[in-house]
C-alpha cells in the first residue's frame, strides 16, 4: 500500500487530517484530529452500524444514555482513575523533552535489533531497563532522569471555584456507572441491563504520534452489562454465527503467538473467556468489524496477564486489527469489570446501589438482632431516650456488636453507646431475597481507530489509481449522478435524479464537470458504490444506467425504480450484480 498516496486521499478527499493546521509551528498540539465532511458522515455510519449490531437486535434490554464528558472529582476518586490511570514518563535531564517511557524503551531497543515487550511492567523495572542498556535522550543524546507515573487525566474546574475540580472523562463508562440507579429503575428494575454510550473522551497521552490510532480526544462506543454472576446465561450465544479467534491468557503466558479458534460457547466451557456474556460480545465485535471490510484472518482477540490489565479488571481481551501501517491496534477492550465499579461509588456515594435477587429456595441466614434496654438508655440520655433507640435501629448489628467487643463502647450518630445498653442475639431466619451488586462486562470501542482500520481495509490501486470498496452501509455518499456529458437536457433530468435522492434522505452528489472516466475514477476513489449515469437513451425511454463501484457492471433501470434500488442496495449490503439478478436485469459490463 502507497501509504503517502492513502493519506494523501484521506485528507484533500475531506476525511480526517490533523486539527489546528493553520497554527502548526506556533502551538505543540498532536493527538488531536478533524473529520472533514466525508469523515463525518464516514463515522457517522460506523457509529450507526454499532448500534444496528450491538443495541437494535436487544433494545428490550440494552439502552443507549448520554452523560456529561466533565465530571466532579469525586467520581474518579472512585472509580480509581486519580489513583491509577497512569503511564510512565521520564525526561532528559539535559534538554527537558518528556518520552513515554515504554514506547521509549521499545522504540529504542528495537533500533538495537532487540525486540522487548514492556506492557505491565514497574517504574522501577523500565527504570532498569533505561540504566541496563544504557538509553539516551533520543534527539540530544542527553542523560534520562527517573521514570515517574504521570496522569493521563485532564483536569478543569468546574465553575467560579478554584478548589471545585472536575476532569474531563478518560472513558464514557463512568457515566453509566454513576447513573446506573436511575436506568435500572426506568428498565423496571431487571437483569441482564445494558447501558450504552457513544461520546468524546480525552486523555492527555504523552506524546501521540499515530494519526487517529493514538488521539488525545476521541470517540468511544461503550456498554455497560449488568448481570447476575449467579445467572449468567446468554440465551443468544448459540446464535451467534461467529468463531472467535483468541489467545488465551495461558498461551498468551507462554510465549504462543498463534491465536486459536473458538465457538463462543467453548470458549466459556474450557475457561478461555470468563462468562457467556464477555464471550457473546466478543462474538458480535468480530462481526462487526468483518462487516466494516476487516477479514476474519486480520483480526483476533488477545488476553491480557494480570499485571497488564486495567486496575478495574479480573479478565481482559483486546480486540486486535491487521493494519499493514501500523501492526497490530487494539480497536476494542473486553473487560470483566466485575462489581468493582459499583461497589466503589457505593462507598464513595453512600448510595445503596445493590439489587435484589429472588431466589428459587429460600435460604437459612443467621442474623444479628439488637434489643435496646430502654431503662438504661432513659437513665444515660434522658429525654433523647426515642431519638438514641432510633440510631441505634439504623446501625449495622455486626458493626455495633463488634465495636462492642473490642472498644467496649459504639459512637452512633454522636451518641456513645455502652454493652449494658443492647443485647445483641444471633437468630436463624428464612428469607426469599437477597441483596448484590450486579457484575459488569464492559464492550468498549474506540470509534476512531476503527475508521482508520475500515479506510486503510477498503483501499487499494487499480491501475495505480485509488479505489475506496467501503461496504455501501458505511460509504460516506452512497451515489452519484452523472449526466455523460454536460447537455442541457442530461443536466436537468441529473438534478432532477439528485433532488429526488436528497429528498429521500439518501447522500449523494451531482457531478458535471470533466470525462466521464475522471468522474468515475473520482467517485471511485472516495468510496461511492453506485453511480448514476444519464446518457442518450435517457431522454428516450427515461432509464439511467447504475454502475457498481467494486465491479464496473452496470444495469439499466426506469429512472422511477433508482431510489428504492440504490436504498435495498445499501441497506441489504448488496452488489448490483446482485440486485440485477434479484430483478431478472441484464448487466452491462463496459470498462
Ligand atoms: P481502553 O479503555 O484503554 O481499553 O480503551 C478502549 C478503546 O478506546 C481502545 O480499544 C481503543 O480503540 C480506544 N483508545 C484508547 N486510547 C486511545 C487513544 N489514545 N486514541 C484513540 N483511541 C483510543
Amino acid at each position: 500500500m502507497d501509504f503517502e498516496k492513502f493519506l494523501e486521499l484521506m485528507s484533500e478527499g475531506g476525511f480526517f487530517y490533523p486539527s489546528f493546521e493553520i497554527y502548526r509551528g506556533k502551538a505543540e498540539v498532536g493527538g488531536f484530529y478533524d473529520y472533514g465532511p466525508l469523515g463525518v458522515e464516514l463515522k457517522r455510519n460506523i457509529i450507526e452500524k454499532w448500534r444496528r449490531v450491538f443495541i437494535y437486535p436487544y433494545q428490550d434490554f440494552i439502552v443507549e444514555v448520554e452523560t456529561p464528558i466533565i465530571m466532579p472529582k469525586i467520581v474518579f476518586e472512585a472509580s480509581g482513575h486519580l489513583e491509577h490511570f497512569t503511564d510512565a514518563i521520564v525526561e532528559c535531564t539535559k534538554c527537558g523533552r518528556k518520552f513515554r517511557a515504554d514506547h521509549l524503551i521499545e522504540e529504542e531497543l528495537g533500533k538495537r535489533g532487540i525486540s522487548i515487550k514492556t506492557e505491565g511492567l514497574s517504574l522501577e523495572e523500565l527504570d532498569g531497563l533505561i540504566r541496563k542498556y544504557g538509553i539516551k535522550c533520543p534527539v540530544c543524546g542527553g542523560e534520562l532522569g527517573n521514570v515517574k507515573p504521570f496522569n493521563l487525566l485532564f483536569q478543569t474546574t468546574i465553575g467560579p471555584y478554584s478548589d471545585n475540580i472536575g476532569y474531563l472523562r478518560p472513558e464514557t463508562a463512568q457515566g453509566m456507572f454513576v447513573s446506573f440507579p436511575r436506568v435500572f429503575n426506568l428498565m423496571g428494575r431487571k437483569l441482564p441491563l445494558g447501558i450504552a454510550q457513544i461520546g468524546k473522551v480525552g486523555r492527555n497521552e504523552i506524546s501521540p504520534r499515530q494519526g487517529l490510532i493514538r488521539l488525545r480526544e476521541f470517540t468511544q462506543m461503550e456498554i455497560e452489562f449488568f448481570f447476575d454472576p449467579e445467572n449468567a446465561k446468554c440465551p443468544y450465544l448459540d446464535e451467534l454465527d461467529v468463531k472467535l479467534r483468541i489467545i488465551p491468557e495461558r498461551d498468551v503466558a507462554a510465549g504462543v503467538k498463534e491465536p486459536r479458534e473458538f465457538r463462543p460457547k467453548e470458549a466459556v466451557e474450557n475457561g478461555v473467556v470468563p462468562n457467556e456474556w464477555m464471550a457473546f460480545f466478543m462474538g458480535l465485535a468480530t462481526i462487526y468489524m468483518n462487516e466494516l471490510g476487516v477479514p476474519l484472518d486480520h483480526q483476533y482477540f488477545l488476553a491480557k496477564l494480570p499485571e497488564e490489565r486495567a486496575h478495574y479488571s479480573a479478565a481482559s481481551f483486546d480486540q486486535m486489527v491487521y493494519s499493514e501501517r501500523f501492526g497490530w491496534v487494539e480497536v476494542s477492550g473486553h473487560a470483566y469489570r466485575t462489581d468493582y465499579d459499583l461497589s466503589r461509588h457505593a462507598k464513595y456515594s453512600g448510595y445503596d446501589l445493590t439489587v435484589e435477587r429472588r431466589l428459587a429456595t429460600p435460604k437459612e441466614v443467621i442474623e444479628a438482632r439488637v434489643y435496646p434496654n430502654p431503662q438504661r438508655i432513659r437513665e444515660v440520655f434522658g429525654n433523647e431516650m426515642a431519638k438514641v433507640m432510633q440510631a441505634i435501629g439504623r446501625a449495622d448489628p455486626r458493626w455495633l456488636a463488634s465495636e462492642l467487643a473490642s472498644r467496649g463502647k459504639a459512637v452512633i450518630e454522636g451518641y456513645t453507646i455502652t454493652s449494658d445498653m443492647v443485647f445483641i442475639k444471633e437468630e436463624r431466619r428464612k428469607v426469599h431475597i437477597e441483596r448484590f451488586i450486579p457484575h459488569d462486562v464492559e464492550p468498549s470501542f474506540g470509534v476512531d481507530r476503527i475508521v482508520y482500520v475500515t479506510l486503510e481495509h477498503a483501499y487499494t490501486e487499480v491501475n495505480g489509481k485509488p479505489l475506496l470498496r467501503l461496504p455501501p452501509d458505511i460509504a460516506p455518499i452512497k451515489a452519484v449522478v452523472l449526466p455523460i456529458i454536460k447537455k442541457q437536457e442530461y443536466v436537468s433530468i441529473g438534478k432532477r435524479i439528485f433532488k429526488e435522492l436528497s429528498l429521500a434522505g439518501i447522500r449523494a452528489v451531482y457531478d458535471d464537470d470533466g470525462t466521464i472516466g475522471s468522474r468515475y475514477a473520482k467517485y471511485d476513489s472516495i468510496g461511492v458504490p453506485f453511480a448514476i449515469t444519464i446518457d442518450d437513451k435517457t431522454p428516450a425511454d427515461n432509464t439511467v444506467t447504475i454502475r457498481d463501484r467494486d465491479t464496473k457492471a452496470q444495469v439499466r433501470v426506469n429512472i422511477s425504480e433508482v431510489i428504492r434500488i440504490i436504498n435495498d442496495a445499501v441497506l441489504r449490503r448488496l452488489s448490483i450484480t446482485e440486485i440485477a439478478k434479484s430483478m431478472g436485469l441484464q448487466l452491462i459490463v463496459r470498462e
